[in-house]
């Protein structure tokens, strides 16, 4: 594939993981998902401006870790640092995306309480899930660099009274992060509504899921199925970008 149907490609999970994310609450009217352009030091990303539930392959702009527009006619998001710095700090990392998760961001507004890996899918957050203690919104160079700080060789990080960060290694992959964070954070979540003590997973019985774990198989078929429930629903439109090779 010549890198520019590779990006066309790119271009086209971006948009459709933004309004599978809207239509599964997994991000509002503000947040952003991200996927790093392969060899290159720049990213895609929606502007700052339209509507999550609107972008399209063609609408998305590509950014440079200058913060530079080089491909589109908008302004990127005002907290595009979280991504400059995250792609800078992680070669690892493919895909961000940034959300005000409500569940989640209520573990960071309680006392003793710390956001654990409860269910089995959690195992992805396995060496823990730190926080940026900046409440503000990340608009600086220096607060992208101290949140990819927080962040360390994690997989989340939870941003004080405000957000997360997710990254992953495939925007599909982290379509299916979004969706087991949230479920991992309301599971926790109920059980503390219960008035009971959080049971979190142990380091053995994560060691068992990791022995199990699919994870390639597991982000086809969700991403198949999210894909699938949007296009149904008018979220998204059927395009053969959209699926894997
Ligand atoms: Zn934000």
């Amino acid at each position: 594939m010549d890198q520019s149907n590779s990006n066309q490609k790119l271009r086209a999970q971006v948009a459709a993981a933004t309004r599978i994310m809207v239509m599964e609450d997994l991000i509002d009217y503000s947040g952003h998902v991200s996927v790093r352009v392969p060899g290159r030091d720049a990213f895609i990303i929606q502007s700052g401006i339209q509507p999550r539930s609107d972008v399209t392959a063609d609408s998305l702009l590509m950014v440079g870790f200058d913060g530079k527009v080089i491909e589109g006619n908008a302004r990127p998001p005002v907290e595009i640092p979280i991504h400059i710095e995250i792609y800078k700090a992680r070669p690892d990392v493919q895909a961000v995306v940034h959300s005000h998760m409500e569940l989640a961001i209520m573990f960071t507004m309680m006392e003793n309480v710390q956001l654990k890996p409860m269910r089995a899918r959690a195992i992805r957050w396995r060496s823990g899930i730190p926080m940026d203690d900046d409440p503000s919104h990340i608009k600086t160079t220096e607060q992208g660099m101290k949140l990819a700080k927080a962040l360390g060789p994690h997989n989340a990080c939870l941003m004080r009274a405000h957000g997360s960060v997710l990254v992953a290694e495939s925007v599909p992959a982290l379509l299916v992060d979004a969706v087991h964070f949230d479920e991992n954070a309301r599971a926790q979540m109920t059980v503390l509504q219960a008035g009971r003590e959080p049971k979190a997973l142990t380091d053995a019985e994560l060691e068992m899921i990791d022995k199990h774990e699919m994870r390639e198989f597991h982000v086809d078929k969700l991403w198949r199925f999210y894909t699938q429930k949007a296009i149904r629903q008018g979220a998204v439109e059927e395009h053969s970008d959209l699926f894997f090779d």
